[in-house]
Parts: structure tokens; sequence; C-alpha cells
């Protein structure tokens, strides 16, 4: 069943028009369709026409040119009618089906969220309205009619702009809607419902005026002020920047809140998952704001990369999504910090995008084949294709990658492409041959890169020589190497950065970073004229999404490079190797059953964390020119995820141990610094909440600071934090002291969270966060505890969102996820089960983001008890293709 991307083929026919009619109703919905098909094919003879469709969609009449089927032209199976003895040319097909709204838990197609009507047609979602060719290569002009109940549904919506309305009978109305520009059914939505809205307006540079509308539900409305002040910054934003115009009149965002991902870019009508549009200072944190900012863009430049110039077939979905991603990851960063924005968006990616590419699923960011394509809206594709792109940037610049884009819309316009087209046109802006970075889109698995740094006195020169392997993956074992970009900067013994001469590239200028290009397996580059013995800064900014191992740098080089590297990036990252490899020495220790008792002795025994360590965290957290989201990010401790990869067989829990140990220790011995910081950054009495970069980066530094203090365990702090969670001002303070106290032995977690129960039992998004806590708590036997929240009234499993907090946090607790009798493992399977009856995109969410896909990385016994569970899931009647995919790629792996 499944899909490769080697059999693309154009379809056999186009469809130039649509005319769809919704008659909604309580007890089902009748879609009227009618198409207008022109031939496709080579030859004389009429092809079939293979329509997709889903057995849930039944069909009620179809007819083509006028006249009804006789019941030998065509055939209907469970996923597919099928056409024939079409007549020569172009031709009109009706087609009438009956859905039913009300009964689809899965979220894809038309369903209902608190009452209201909603489509989500990415990927394949339309053929659960009607039958069609539902492939993103069939682009259309539609007009949509929409009928419903007038007092329930007020407001009808869909693509474009409305030509017409009124009243029917029967309390019934109308609503007709029409999209100038082709598109493919992906990008078709519809909205019916009791909804409040917000509006706006945004004057492009042309000086035309569009009408910006948020709808929400009544109770939230007041909370879509920033998201709708996201929205025209982002319209600003992609004009300056990109030079590109929003083309229509009209712009609206729905929220609902049951959606599967995160929002969803249909023409002029995007449709959010609520926890990314609404928004306030009591009930929303830092973080929150700035995601509902990033998403409010992203989607908007959809528009452009995306809607204007859509994707060939589903395997070049990052021709989209790493593009739109780049693009919205430069606008957060044009907006707030740039460099804790890079640091955020690395961190994630070697989190989460690195353990991908090591896993049962890893593949490469255009997939050669899926079974269900909603598995591949991965971080490989999104992240690591947005890295991809940036990786052009970095080579061409900032105009020639503007000069790219522009060449990409003059050529692609109003097409459906692929990610060659978007490589060539970026090649030929600049006359740069880029054919080499082919092997990023088809190879899988992260790049390990190798500098060793040479230096002679006598000559003056600095050598770098550079390596690269990619480790194998499933099913493919054989890697090339791939163009690797790594920008580079040397510094004097006085923190300096020395002027370059880059052999073989000498123009005049010396710039303090170059951007060194590895194509082969193995090269070196020489930089001459240096004065001195430099301290090399490497990979400046994360210039390519690789791991990086330096050959010779020792501890005192990280230190240096912490204390004055003039690229906040690498200056982040020396703190980070130094943390990294402290960790993997202490675990080394820790797993060394001889070495003493407990994970606490054998880790003293190996020296615990050293001073000079201590010492240099101690000079970044009191360095107050520094930006407090810099210092916070500063004195994180890398993720096990991101160590995991290089120990083999690894116990989770005691990694997860020499962590808390080496968190415990650093509060300890910073414990003054801390307070300091706390101190300095604490908002004053009755200050106003702002969300800015400025305002966010203090609450930032001070609530790092409290989690550390919380580590401490002590009863002062227990107490300090529970006057805070019942003092804040803002959500943002509110839910860090929470989180801070969760694994706190003292008696104030729990009267934390009554309390914060209490204030927030009406407002679902809040009890997010509640739930999110409680999930991944640490504390020892936690499962119990997680099996309550799932009887608790707050929850649904029908909710996404209440899914994913309680599954995916408990999935991060590691002493109750990989606890050693494999109840956490059964509790996940259970509940993948369970949730795959109701939803199988968010079932299978639940599968991919959790170790099951990485089961060949923990030790033994672990590895026996994933499989198991894996086995068991597999062997479920009815299993979604969606878990069946990813847990089947697991066991095999
Ligand atoms: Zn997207």
């Amino acid at each position: 069943q499944a899909v490769y991307r080697k059999d693309y083929k154009p379809p056999p026919y186009l469809i130039e028009r649509v005319h769809l009619t919704f008659v909604l109703n309580e007890d089902s919905t009748r879609v009227l369709s009618r198409l207008s098909f022109k031939p496709n094919y080579d030859g004389e003879a009429p092809p079939p026409l293979p329509l997709d469709g889903r057995k849930d969609v039944k069909l009620v009449a179809v007819k083509v040119a006028g006249e009804a089927l006789a019941a030998d032209s065509y055939e209907l199976t469970d996923k597919k009618l099928t056409l024939s003895g079409l007549p020569k040319g172009a031709f009109e097909v009706e087609i009438e089906t009956e859905i039913k709204p009300q009964e689809n838990t899965s979220l894809e197609g038309l369903y209902k969220s608190s009452g209201n009507f909603v489509t989500q047609c990415e990927a394949e979602g339309f053929r659960g309205i009607t039958f069609f060719l539902d492939r993103p290569d069939v682009m259309a002009k539609y007009t949509t009619r929409v009928e419903a109940a007038k007092e329930p549904y007020p407001v009808l919506l869909s693509n474009g702009n409305l030509l017409d309305s009124g009243d029917l009978p029967d309390g019934r109305h109308f609503a007709v809607w029409e999209d100038p520009f082709p598109k493919p059914c992906y990008l078709f939505a519809l909205v019916a419902g009791s909804l409040s809205l917000k509006e706006d307006t945004f004057t492009t540079r042309s000086g035309r005026s569009i009408t910006l509308r948020i709808y929400a539900e009544a109770k939230d409305i007041d909370k879509v002020g920033h998201a709708m002040r996201s929205l025209q910054k982002a319209m600003k934003w992609d004009e300056d920047v990109f030079g590109l115009e929003y083309d229509l009149d009209l712009f609206n965002i729905v929220a609902v809140s049951d959606f599967n991902m995160g929002a969803m870019e249909n023409k002029s009508l995007n449709i959010f998952n609520s926890r990314l549009v609404i928004a306030s200072p009591a009930t929303s944190s830092d973080l929150d704001f700035a995601r509902v900012e990033g998403v409010v863009a992203h989607e908007y430049f959809h528009n452009w990369t995306g809607n204007r110039v859509t994707c060939r077939d589903w395997f070049q979905l990052t021709l989209k999504e790493g593009l739109t991603v780049f693009r919205d990851q430069e606008f957060s960063a044009d907006m707030n910090s740039r460099a804790v924005k890079r640091i955020d968006d690395v961190t994630r990616l070697r989190t989460a995008q690195f353990a991908e590419d090591s896993g049962a699923m890893s593949h490469p960011i255009r997939p050669d084949k899926y079974i269900k394509m909603d598995n591949f809206y991965t971080l490989t594709v999104y992240e690591k294709g947005a890295e991809i792109v940036r990786m052009y940037n970095t080579l061409l610049g900032k105009e020639g990658f503007r000069k790219g884009m522009d060449l990409y819309f003059q050529r692609h316009d109003g097409q459906a492409v692929t990610c060659d087209d978007f490589r060539a046109a970026m090649a030929d802006a600049k006359g740069r041959d880029l054919s080499a970075f082919a092997a990023w889109y088809g190879q899988a698995g992260t790049p390990q890169v190798t500098v060793a740094g040479e230096y002679d006195a006598a000559a003056r020169t600095f050598t770098l020589s550079a390596s690269q392997r990619t480790p194998p993956t499933p099913g493919q074992s054989d890697k090339a190497p791939v163009p690797i970009p790594i920008a580079v900067g040397l510094l004097g013994a006085d923190g300096q950065e020395l002027p370059l001469h880059l052999k073989g590239h000498e123009n005049g200028a010396a710039p303090t970073t170059e951007v060194l290009l590895l194509e082969g397996a193995q090269q070196e580059f020489v930089f001459t004229e240096v004065s001195e013995r430099p301290v090399p800064s490497l990979l400046r900014g994360f210039s390519a999404p690789v791991k990086l191992e330096v050959e010779g740098q020792d501890e005192e080089q990280l230190r240096f490079l912490l204390a004055h590297d003039s690229d906040p990036f690498c200056r982040w990252e020396a703190g980070q190797r130094l943390l990294r490899s402290l960790l993997m020495a202490l675990y080394a220790a820790a797993a060394d059953t001889a070495k003493g008792e407990s994970v606490e002795e054998r880790v003293a025994g190996a020296g615990g964390v050293p001073e000079a360590l201590v010492g240099a965290l101690r000079a970044v957290l009191d360095d107050p020119s520094l930006d407090g989201a810099f210092v916070a990010a500063a004195i994180s401790l890398p993720s096990a995820s991101e160590l995991i990869d290089d120990i083999p067989g690894v116990d989770p829990v005691v990694l997860h141990d020499v962590r808390q140990y080496v968190a415990r220790q650093l509060a300890e011995q910073l414990r003054p610094e801390l307070e300091a910081a706390v101190k300095r950054t604490d908002s004053a009495p009755g200050e106003a909440y702002s969300p800015d970069a400025a305002s966010a980066a203090r609450r930032a530094l001070k609530n790092r600071a409290l989690y550390y203090l919380g580590e401490l365990g002590d009863a002062e702090v227990g107490a300090d934090l529970l006057r805070r969670t019942r003092e804040a001002t803002n959500m943002t303070d509110h839910i860090a002291a929470l989180a801070a106290l969760i694994d706190h032995p003292g008696a104030e977690r729990d009267t934390a969270l009554q309390e914060f129960y209490e204030a927030w039992k009406g407002e679902p998004l809040v009890l997010l966060k509640w739930i999110g806590i409680q999930a991944g708590a640490h504390v020892p036997g936690n499962l119990g505890a997680v099996k309550g929240l799932l009887g608790h009234p707050a929850f649904a499993l029908s909710n996404p969102n209440m899914c994913y907090a309680l599954f995916l946090s408990f999935l991060r607790s590691t002493p109750n996820f990989h606890a050693a009798d494999g109840s956490g493992y059964a509790f996940l399977a259970d509940s993948i089960l369970q949730v795959d009856k109701v939803n199988r995109q968010v079932a299978a969410r639940m599968t991919g983001s959790s170790a099951f896909t990485s089961v060949r990385k923990f030790d033994a016994r672990r590895q026996g008890l994933m499989r198991a569970q894996l086995q068991r899931i597999l062997a479920q009647d009815g299993l979604s293709e969606n878990v069946y995919e990813i847990a089947s790629s697991s066991l095999q792996e």
C-alpha cells in the first residue's frame, strides 16, 4: 500500500473549474460537485478516470456530460471511484455524495469542532468530502456555495471573495464564495458556525486596503489581538524582505479547538488550532506568544510559498514547508532576538530532528515512499528542510537569495513544481552551480563533520582539515558526501577576531567570518597571514545541519570561546560542548556499577562537576550585558536525546539521574548568582506584562534560575515558589513557578496544583499546561497519577491538544516512561490503541514521537520490552495505516 516517488505520473485529466454546494444538516451533509475536466493524456482514446474517495463517503449519484452513468461505466471501491467510457475532449462530471461530519472524529475532511463545521484537507482530506483527483498537481478555480440553518451557523465561509449570500426558507441561509486563484484541493476550506469576529485592516505597499478577520468562539475573541498584530507584521515583513504582497481583498483566520496539527494555510481562509491564535498575558506564556507570532506568519507566508507556487506531489512537501519554515524563522529573528531565535531553533533540531534522523523513521527531506503522507509532516521535512534553504541563503547571501526567490516566482507562479525547480531558480539567479545540493534531498541521516586545525608559525598559516561521513540509515547503507558550508572565524589570544585571508579566495577584503564549502569526503582550507596561533570558531550560526567534532579542542579553548566568541551561536555552543562532555563522562561512571553503590556515589567518585566549568557558567550568569534569554540557554543542559545517539545501549534512567545530579550541583554551587539573577530580573509589583523580546528575555532568565533553585528541594525555596504561583501577574511566571515545584518534595506542590485548577478550570487551553506539567513529572510512580488524569473532567480523548499534553508530556518523564518494569511502555501502547480508534493522526504522532521509533538505541532489557509492545500494537485488528507504518518500521529496524 506504499506510494513511491519514482512512480510519479501526471494525471490523465486536469480539472479547470470546480463548483461545490454543501447542504449542511445535523444528520448528514450533502455535497454536490460539478467538475470541468480537460484531457491531459496522450493519444486518442480517453483513458479511465480514477477519482480518490474514502469509504465513509457515500456516493449518491454521478453524471457525465449531464447523463446519469450506467452501472458498467463506473467502478466503486473503498478508496476509488473510477469512471470509464468517457467522451473525447473536455466534459463535465457531477457527483453527489453524503457524509457525516458530526461522526468524523479523525478531523480529516469535513468535521465538527465545538458545534462548528470545519475542514482540514491537507494532505488527503478532500477525498473524505467528495470523489476527486486529490493530488496537488491538479489546480482548479473553485466556487463554493454553503447552505445551513441560520441560527446555529450564522457564519458561512469558504475561500476567496463573497459573491452572494441571503436567506432561504425554513430558517436557513446561504453564502457563495469564489476563489479566483487556481488551487489544489488540499487548500480548500469551509467553515460554518457560530463564531465571533475581530476585524482590522492592512494597507499594502501598493495602497490596497485588505480586510483582516479573525474568528473565534465568543469567550476567546478578546484574546486575538496578538494574532492580529502578528498577521499585520508578517504582511509588512513579506513585502519588505521578499517584495511579496497579499493578492486578495480579504484574509481570514479561524480558531478551532479540535485540530490535529498547528494550523493550515487554506487560500484566504487559514484555519488554526486555537492554541496558536488565542493569547493573553493571564492565560498564555511568553512561549505561547512567540508561537502565535511565528505560526500566524508561517501560514500567511504560505500564500506565496505553497499556494501561489505549490508542490507537484507530496514527496516535494519540503518545497513549501522547508522554505516557509525558513521564512518564519527569519521573520521571528527580525521581530525578536536573532541570536536567541537561532539557538532555540538549533536546540529543537538537535533534540528532535537528529533523533528522527537516526531512528527507524529516518527519511530524507524529500522522502522516497510513504504509506500515509500524514506521517511525513516531520521535523525532517520541516526543520531540516529549512536548514537546507538556509544554506542557500548562506552561500548566495541575502540579495542572492532574494534574486533566487524572485526568479522562482517569475518562473513558477501558478504552478505545481518540485524541489529541483526551486534549487534551479536559486542556482540560476546567481549563476552558481548548486547541483551537488541534490544529495541533501535524497539522503537521510545527519552528516558528521570532523575538523582539525594546524598552525604553522613560520609560514603564518592556519590549516583546517575537514572531513565528513554520514552514518547508514534504514534502507540507505551507502552515503555520498554532501556540500557543507562551514562558517569560520579565528580568535586571537585577546579574544579579538583575526582578519581572514583564505587561500584561493583573496579579494582584498579581510572579513572576520568566511564560509568554507566542504564538498568532498575530505578537504583542506588554508588561511594565510595568521599572526598568532588562533582559536577557531567553527560552524558559526550553525551554518549546516551536521554534528561537528573538533579535534584537539580542549576545555580551555571552549571556556575561552564561551567567554569571547563574537558569534552568539558558537558562544552558546562552547558552553553546551563543555556540558555535553561532562555529562558523557559522568554517564560512563554512573553506568559502571563497580564504581559504587548509587548513581550519586559513582558520579561523585568521578569528580562531579568541575570548578572550572562552574566558574565559566558563573561568569555568564553574572554578565549583565548579556541578553537574559541567551543566559538562560547558556546555563541549560543539553537534552538527553542529544546525548543518547552517542551512548550505545543507553540506560535512559541512569542518564536522567546524571542530568539531575549535574543540575543540582550547579544549583548548589551557583546559588548566590542564581538568587541574584532572580532579584535583578524580578518584575516590579504591579508591572504590566508585555510580550516583547526584552521583557520575555528577563523572564526567561528569572525562570531558568528559579527552576535550578527548585532542584535544591529545600523548604525555603518551596515556600517561595508557592508564593510566586500566587502572586504571578502573568502565565509565564505562574507556570514557571509551578513547573519548578512539580518534583519538589514539599506539600506546596499539591497546593499549587489545586489552586491552579480552581483558578483555570473554565479555560481548556490553560488546563493543557496543568495536564502537561503533571504528566511530565519525574517523581517515581507518577504513572498512577497520569492514569488518573485520563478520567479527569478536564480531559477529553477526542481533543488532540489534550492527548498531546498528556501523552507526549508523559514520554518526557524518563523515569516513568522508561520504568524498568515496562509499565510506561505498556501504558503508551494501550493509549495508542485507544486513541487510534478515535483519531489515527494523533495516535500516529504518539507512536512517532516516542522512543518506540528508536528501540535499537536502548539497553537490551528495554529493547525487549518495547518490541513486545510494538508487536502488541501491530497485532491489533483494524489498526490504522498511520500507526501501522510507524510501528512496523520501528519493529523492523
Ligand atoms: Zn507549513
